[in-house]
Order: structure tokens, then C-alpha cells, then sequence
């Protein structure tokens, strides 16, 4: 498998595409923003003028795009990436979608004989760089064995969740969970800062006792406190609230169409919406300590 598709450059896509090219792969790079395209054909990738034109010759085409309404677009409409791959090409979509949109295109890519994965990841921006990414896949174990190739280059942890959609399953339970921490996170620190404590030897506390987390070991919101964060940079890059605010989304259909009870991920959602609302949605999600304290800055160097 040596010449691989990438389509959908943005904040996660581009990383996990430099990671495949400095592998040593033939990479034929598409997204919207000729820019993004421009700074990967800069690394050494390929220019494509079309998503079709980018998979035409492709042994592996994978996606990396916002949410379910442009993965559709690109694989079920008129002239889409099923319509225009070599035979035996293998799909991989890394986009956060729902399990039941991730189904009928991985159905869609079946029907015309093409095997279909979707690997959703963990490990945000700073992982994608490092390509120490987690990989939760669902599909069959022939065609993750056939990714794992490529996976390994973008990633250390792949797990196999089950069969189409399962991989979006696990990753949406993870991030309710990862907006569930946040959020409380966010709050426990306010707490202490309210009564005059370091917010960096809090955190320092905190991480050595039980609300150890990631949210306050590898990322934290309050400024100032982990070097290398979005909180460090004013809420810049990394995952942005009106993403998480999607998750958080489809974690609630889930939990309808499971019946499934999910008291604190329908608060979270309902918190993340009015910090969207509030202007925060292009910000990074860890901006959501701004609902508890305004205006808190990046300290000067
Ligand atoms: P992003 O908005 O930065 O990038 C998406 C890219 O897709 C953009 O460059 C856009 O131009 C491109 N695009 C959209 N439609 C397209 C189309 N039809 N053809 C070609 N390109 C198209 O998003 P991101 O942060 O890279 O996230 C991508 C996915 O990964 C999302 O589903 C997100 O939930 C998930 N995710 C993000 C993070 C993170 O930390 N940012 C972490 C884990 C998972």
C-alpha cells in the first residue's frame, strides 16, 4: 500500500497527512481551503484538484473531516470518493460522526465492493503532531489488519471496538466523558482560586490525588498552569468548543436511540451550548472556565 488519499486538512488532518508523508508514503492531499493544500504540498504531498481526482489511484483513502453532513456529502453525493476509486481501495474515516452515519457509509462503500473503517481519534492536536494518536476503529479485522500499515505512522494505541460504527460508539462515550471532566475541572479550580489558592499548585494536588484527570494533568484550562496548552495561548487551536458542543450532540441521540440514561452529558451539552453562544465557539473547549471566570488571561511571559 503505497499511495494513500487524504482528504480534509484542518487542525487534525494536516498533522496526521505530514505524519503519512515523512513515512515515506505517496500522499494525494484534497481539502476546501487551498491553503491547507498549499502547506501540505509544501511537505511533500500532492496537490489534488478535486476530492475524486485525489482518490482515483489511491490504495487507501482516508478522511478526516468536521462532522456527518460533509462525510455524506463526500462519500454518498453525486460524485463522490465511491465513485471514483480504484477497485480494492480501502476506506478510512477518522471524522468524530454518528455510529448510524458512520453505518450507512461504510453500507454505501460495501455495496460497490469496498471495505470501510471508521477510526475516529484521541489525543487532540498536540497527538496528531507526535503521531501518538489513539486509533478506535470500527469494522472487520481484515481491514484493520490492512490499515494497521498506516495507522501505526499516525499513531501508537489502535483499538479494534467492534464491527461499522462501533469505533464512533466508544469514541463518543469518551468524549462525553472528556466534556463531563472538563466542565468539572474547570469548576473544582475556580473553586480554589476563589479562596486564594495557586491554580498551579492546586492543580499539582489535585493530580496526585482521586480527581486526577487529563483535563488537569496534560490540559489544563487555566492559563498559565501546563506550558504548550490552548489555555497557554489564549484558547488557540487544539479542540474547538463548537466541536465538542457536536460531540456532546450526538452522545445525547446516542443515549435516545439506546435508551440509555445520561444525566451529566445532557448538562455538559446544555453548558457547552450557551459558552458557544457566548462567542466561544471557534476558541478551544478548555475555554469553558471563561462561563465561571470572565476575561481570565494567558500570563505575560
Ligand atoms: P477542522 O475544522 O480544523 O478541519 C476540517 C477540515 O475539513 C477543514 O480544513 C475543511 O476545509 C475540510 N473540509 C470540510 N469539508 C470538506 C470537503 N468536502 N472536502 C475537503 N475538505 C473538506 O477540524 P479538526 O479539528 O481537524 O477535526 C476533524 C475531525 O476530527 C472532527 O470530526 C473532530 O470532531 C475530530 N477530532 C478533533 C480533535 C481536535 O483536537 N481538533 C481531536 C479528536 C477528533
Amino acid at each position: 500500500m503505497q499511495h494513500i488519499a487524504f482528504i480534509g486538512l484542518g487542525n487534525m488532518g494536516a498533522p496526521m497527512a505530514r505524519n503519512l508523508v515523512a513515512a515515506g508514503f505517496h500522499v494525494s492531499v484534497f481539502d476546501l481551503a487551498p491553503a491547507a493544500v498549499a502547506s501540505l504540498v509544501e511537505a511533500g504531498a500532492t496537490a489534488a484538484a478535486s476530492a475524486s481526482a485525489a482518490v482515483q489511484t489511491a490504495d487507501a483513502v482516508i478522511t478526516m473531516l468536521p462532522a456527518n453532513k460533509h462525510v455524506q456529502e463526500l462519500y454518498l453525493g453525486a460524485g463522490g470518493v465511491l465513485d471514483s476509486a480504484k477497485p480494492g481501495a480501502l476506506f478510512i474515516d477518522c471524522s468524530t460522526i454518528a455510529a448510524d452515519v458512520a453505518r450507512q457509509v461504510a453500507q454505501a462503500a460495501s455495496e460497490r465492493g469496498f471495505a470501510m473503517l471508521d477510526a475516529p481519534v484521541s489525543g487532540g492536536t498536540a497527538g496528531a503532531a507526535a503521531g501518538t494518536l489513539t486509533f478506535i476503529v470500527g469494522g472487520s479485522a481484515a481491514a484493520l489488519q490492512q490499515a494497521r500499515p498506516l495507522l501505526e505512522k499516525m499513531g501508537k494505541n489502535i483499538f479494534h471496538a467492534g464491527e461499522a460504527g462501533a469505533g464512533q460508539v466508544a469514541k463518543i462515550c469518551n468524549n462525553m466523558l472528556l466534556g463531563i471532566l472538563m466542565a468539572g475541572t474547570a469548576e473544582a479550580l475556580n473553586l480554589g482560586v476563589a479562596h486564594g489558592l495557586d491554580p498551579k499548585v492546586l492543580s499539582d494536588i489535585m493530580a496526585k490525588s482521586s480527581g486526577r484527570n487529563w483535563t488537569l494533568e496534560v490540559y489544563n484550562p487555566w492559563p498559565g498552569v501546563t506550558d504548550g496548552t490552548p489555555a497557554s495561548r489564549n484558547y488557540t487551536g487544539g479542540f474547538g468548543t463548537a466541536l465538542m458542543l457536536k460531540d456532546l450532540g450526538l452522545a445525547q441521540q446516542s443515549a435516545l436511540s439506546a435508551n440509555a440514561p445520561t444525566p451529566l452529558g445532557g448538562l455538559v451539552r446544555q453548558l457547552y451550548q450557551m459558552h458557544a453562544q457566548a462567542g466561544y465557539a471557534q476558541q478551544d473547549f478548555s475555554s469553558i472556565v471563561h462561563m465561571l471566570q470572565p476575561g481570565l488571561q494567558t500570563p505575560a511571559a
